[in-house]
């Protein structure tokens, strides 16, 4: 024996420099030859087996372990084990459990649960042990209820509830049993939730750590439906309330944070179900929770406590719809054809009522029956990962399809006279169509015109008139005549493009859904870019929780609220006694809804739907007077959609001050404080939501203190950008015109509110009328641009204001690029939704950047004539060089681009390893690797390359699948700001918007020097270097670009807490989501 040893321990290779520790041990167990005796029973070819070359100690130990059945020899094994995986951390324990230790012992425990009286000293190793490695393997729920180790547990539990030596060890086993839900249905059945409130009880100083044991088993038992029911039915939401404010008077000294946080564990799990919501309101969980949080709130360590509480208080504020009598968008616009299954025809054909709000989240369906099985027989799962990825090698080829018969596409002929145009006299054929007078002759008629100028000036003239009142002798009092004259700030130096006189004309022209007449003097001013720095804000501490605090007291002091509608779309008239703020939003882009005065100086804000839609709402653009100069104004937007916001992440709004506009700033600035965005009470139906769960909105609250009196303030979600501003830049465009530029705007189509959809034709003349020259021209590259599909991406239209004007410039470059190109650029996809204040949708209520596949000529005519374009174009083997649709993301920063690559989606999903076969050029690469050179805003490592499923109908995948456009793309630009660059920590404004659009051109026209052999040949070795510069990166492409996640921010000090209540994913009792499937294939228990 005592050469044995030593040799037991030479093969030990998991703890190599612990032979003295493990001679310890043995010392410590008693006799030094007594642990192994047990060996010696093992058979020779047993001993032989351990004793192999390469066995590791532990494998020694466990086979030890396994085939011993002497009780003192297990002890010690135990006590060894113990000491080994106490001492070696979690790299033993991950040893233990690699070599199957967790099964052996869990066996041991089953085998002894047997006897008719087990020892308890056994019990007790075996528990302590399992303690140790349970939270370690992964598997250890599903392990322990296959080998049937639950009952054992809980039969020594219940028979020794008195003793804490062996209670404790087996609390932090079952502890780790109630992780897994299928186990914790299991134990729930046992009478376990009744155990644990044995256990439980009030304050004391004792036995705190068996206790908080016992709470936390109990709070993952209550994540399973059945138990919580169980629970409430035994009227443990109230006993779980008093515990906990029992625990909240004693514990004076915050010694016990981590107990008190249990206890509001087990509430929080509970609450989960509808009858344990309704359980905590009867109980006045409300005022329990609120009262000791608002305790609890100096005290910085027990934030935890206070973001739990309001957690649980969020989740049992009852469900609200929101105050309107219904979601449905304010504006209808009746629609000559309506397919039965669209949208539209869903939307009117919904049953009166159907708005009305439920507590969702039901606990009704017993699902948990069958969950045993399913998760036994889960077959193996897909990443979820992937999920959303293109997985089918056929389905990411591009397949220039036809899909209409060239003679079909033969009208969109007139739209490229430049492909045959000759430049022989006379000219006057070549008079181009005019978009200005098509708008003219569409013009509304003059009496609407004069209404219409009366309508604004009446606005002018009250503005101001308050500015010579209000102001006294600090406004510019000069011109103290009779006229009250509205002094337009002179910004035609700064702003070459706009014109108010021009505005006026172009607004009459636009016809939107409601019938608007007023304009907004920020589209009439026009807008200067400040020259000072707009940093993103730091988020400041707490900012979330003290908001939603603010919620919460509504609720428990109900008669400190106004409740009082102050704007109303749906009820015109509302009564003005002059104690609140005046909202306006009946302009071009306009959208607010409803204004809610609840206290004195806090507006709930509604936000109208996407016309002919129930939602879609982010978008704001709204206009605000009779304010209080000095006084912090709260708003608060309560019903947003999108689950995050970059307003959570240093993103203010923009304000637009109609004082400082007169004296000498008009500009949209930055502005806010305590901004944050976080879901609400207010949820809408499942049906309203289109069969979906119910769905919670969002609140936008942000804060702003008036710097004038009398001011008129216009605030919006970002820089606004009309479809009349785009009309008025494009006719300022056009007298740009040189004769080197070739410059044609067509009507591409009507759009379904009756407004034109431009197209621009952008290139140089020709050098001269010689062949060469004419065939130099008809042959250049074409590239084709378009924007704001998405109306409420109006950071798009600014980038496209950048491009224009470069294109339009005089700069050699910007002749240089018109040398080379056609560009085809449609700058609106979407003039009604800008219009009518959309965010997503056109009239047709659909997102048109989702009908790409199969536009309807009636329904998505921007989107279907479009495409045409690109079909003819194909069709005359002329497909474009390069695609881009300008885009705003909500919640990202930078600029970036999404493009379109076999490989790196192949790579993403990790389907087919036979993707080093297939062969694509890297071309796509080319332009975005350019942009990151070149414009500041832009980052290459938030690009993507990858296909989503869902995002096949989009222009840039149907683009380039259909069309056959390789460099397909969607450029990207933040809302918010940058965190890289030239631009970090700042947001992102106007002139940085129409910077990235310049950059763009410049980027094309270097992609021009690369991509053409001529100029090549003729170009010299700086471009080749480049070019091999770039090939050089290309090739380092090892791995596929991050997959585009849909938040990349980091995490913050304060928890941002969007969910209040339990989601789809976290759902407890769908435990199969966390297994892992591989274990389900190893028997190996
Ligand atoms: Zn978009």
């Amino acid at each position: 024996m005592f050469q044995f040893i030593p040799k037991v321990f030479s093969g030990v290779d998991v703890w190599k420099t612990q032979t003295s520790l493990c001679t310890q041990v043995f010392l410590k167990a008693g006799t030094l030859t007594s642990p192994f005796t047990g060996i010696s029973c093992v058979s020779e070819k047993t001993r032989k087996e351990i004793m192999t070359k390469g066995s590791s100690g532990m494998e020694v130990i466990l086979t030890s372990l396994e085939n011993t059945r002497d009780l003192q020899t297990i002890l010690n094994i135990l006590c060894i084990l113990n000491e080994l995986l106490t001492v070696g951390g979690g790299r033993r324990v991950g040893v233990f459990v690699s070599k199957g230790g967790t099964a052996i012992v869990l066996q041991l425990l089953v085998q002894s649960g047997k006897e008719a009286s087990p020892s308890e000293e056994l019990m007790l190793h075996l528990h302590s042990l399992l303690a140790k490695v349970g939270p370690k393997d992964r598997k250890f729920g599903i392990k322990a209820r296959l080998n049937g180790a639950l009952n054992v547990t809980v039969n020594l539990l219940k028979q020794n509830l008195q003793n804490h030596k062996l209670l404790l060890p087996c609390l932090q086993v079952l502890r780790v049993y109630s992780s897994n839900s299928v186990n914790a249905v299991s134990l729930g059945k046992s009478g376990v939730v009744e155990l644990m409130f044995k256990v439980i009880g009030p304050y004391s100083k004792k036995n705190t750590t068996l206790l908080k044991v016992a709470l936390d088993t109990l709070a993952a038992l209550l994540k399973s439906k059945m138990n919580a029911r169980r629970a409430v039915d035994r009227a443990h939401v109230p006993a779980l309330l008093a515990i906990y404010q029992d625990w909240h008077r004693n514990d004076t000294r915050h010694r016990h944070m981590l107990i008190r946080k249990s206890i509001l564990g087990c509430i929080k799990n509970i609450t989960n179900i509808k009858l344990g919501r309704k359980a905590f309101i009867d109980a006045d969980g409300m005022r329990i929770l609120y009262n000791t949080s608002a305790e609890c709130l100096p005290v910085r360590t027990l934030d935890p406590l206070v973001n739990t509480s309001s957690l649980i208080m969020r989740k049992c504020f009852p469900k609200n719809r929101l105050p309107l009598p219904t979601i449905k968008s304010v504006f209808h616009h009746p629609l000559q054809h309506v397919p039965a299954s669209g949208p539209v025809a869903q939307l009117y054909s919904q049953p009166p009522g159907v708005d009305d709000v439920v507590d969702e989240s039901d606990d009704n369906e017993d699902t948990e029956v069958d969950t045993e099985n399913d998760t036994e027989n889960e077959e193996d799962e897909k990443d979820p990962r992937n999920d959303d990825i293109e997985t089918d090698i056929n389905k990411l080829r591009s397949r220039q399809v036809l899909t209409r018969p060239f003679e079909e596409l033969r009208v969109y002929e007139r739209f490229f006279r430049e492909f045959s145009e000759d430049f022989q006299p006379p000219r006057l054929k070549d008079t181009p169509v005019d978009l200005d007078s098509i708008s003219i002759s569409k013009a509304p008629e003059s009496k609407l015109e004069l209404e219409l100028v009366q309508g604004l000036s009446q606005l002018l003239l009250d503005a101001s008139q308050s500015v010579n009142g209000g102001c006294g002798g600090e406004g510019p009092q000069e011109e103290s005549g009779e006229q009250a004259v509205l002094e337009v700030p002179d910004t035609a130096a700064l702003l070459p493009l706009h014109d108010p006189d021009l505005y006026l004309v172009m607004v009459k022209g636009t016809c939107s859904v409601p019938g608007y007449t007023e304009v907004a003097y920020p589209d009439y001013f026009g807008h200067v870019a400040p020259n000072f720095r707009e940093h993103i804000l730091e988020r400041v501490y707490g900012v979330q929780r003290s908001k939603i605090f603010q919620d919460i007291e509504r609720l428990i002091h109900p008669t400190d609220i106004l409740d009082k509608v102050v704007y109303d779309l749906d009820f015109c008239p509302v009564i003005d006694d002059g104690e609140c703020l005046k909202f306006n939003s009946q302009f071009e882009s306009g959208n607010l809804r409803k204004a809610i005065q609840v206290r004195k100086f806090e507006y709930d804000l509604v936000l109208n739907s996407d016309i002919n839609s129930n939602h879609y709402h982010q978008w704001f653009y709204f206009e605000v007077s009779s304010m209080r100069v000095g006084v912090p104004y709260r708003f608060n937007i309560i019903n947003c959609e999108k689950s995050n916001s970059q307003f959570n992440y240093g993103m203010q709004v923009l304000m637009y001050s109609v004082q400082d506009a007169i004296s000498g700033s008009p500009r949209w600035v930055r502005t806010g404080s305590d901004i944050c965005y976080y879901k609400n009470h207010f949820s809408r139906s499942s049906i309203a939501a289109g069969g979906q769960k119910g769905k919670s909105y969002y609140t936008m609250t942000f804060t702003v203190t008036f710097q004038h009196k009398d001011d008129v303030c216009y605030f919006a979600y970002h820089y606004p950008y009309t479809y009349s501003t785009l009309k008025m830049h494009l006719q300022k465009l056009r007298a740009l015109r040189t004769p080197q530029i070739y410059y044609r705007q067509e009507q591409l189509c009507e759009t379904l509110g009756g407004n034109c959809c431009p197209l621009l034709t952008i290139t140089a003349m020709p050098e001269s009328t010689g062949n060469d020259h004419i065939c130099q021209f008809r042959n250049r590259p074409v590239v084709f641009l378009t924007a704001r599909v998405h109306p409420g991406e109006t950071n798009a239209s600014w980038v496209m204001k950048g491009t224009l004007e470069f294109l339009m410039s005089s700069s050699p470059l910007a002749q240089s690029l018109r040398e080379s190109y056609i560009f085809k650029i449609i700058p609106m996809l979407n003039p009604d939704g800008v219009i009518n204040g959309n965010h997503r949708c056109s009239l047709s209520g659909e997102d048109l950047n989702r009908q790409w596949l199969t536009p309807s000529a009636e329904l998505h005519p921007t989107i279907y004539h479009t495409k045409s374009l690109l079909q003819y174009l194909t069709a005359i083997g002329r497909t474009p060089l390069v695609f881009c649709d300008y885009h705003g993301h909500s919640r990202k920063k930078n600029v970036f681009m999404y493009g379109c690559s076999i490989k790196e989606t192949v790579w993403q999903t990790n389907v087919s390893a036979s993707s080093s076969d297939l062969q694509e050029d890297l071309g796509y690469r080319t332009l975005p690797k350019l942009l990151s050179q070149l414009a500041p805003a832009f980052s290459l490592s938030s690009c993507s390359f990858v296909v989503e499923r869902s995002k096949e109908s989009t222009a840039r995948v149907v683009v380039w699948r259909e069309i056959g456009v390789q460099r397909s793309y969607t450029m990207e630009s933040t809302l918010c700001g940058c965190d890289q660059g030239k631009y970090k920590g700042l947001q992102i404004g106007t002139r940085e918007l129409e910077e990235m659009g310049s950059q763009f051109c410049v980027a094309l026209l270097r992609l021009r020097r690369l991509t053409s052999p001529l100029e090549l040949r003729n170009h010299h070795t700086h471009l080749l270097d480049m070019e091999s510069d770039l090939i050089e990166t290309r090739c380092n492409i090892t791995c596929p670009t991050t997959y585009v996640m849909e938040e990349d921010e980091p995490a913050f000090l304060e928890e941002v807490d969007y969910s209040a209540e339990s989601d789809e994913e976290n759902d407890p009792d769908a435990d199969h989501a966390h297994l892992d499937p591989s274990e389900l294939s190893q028997n190996r228990f």
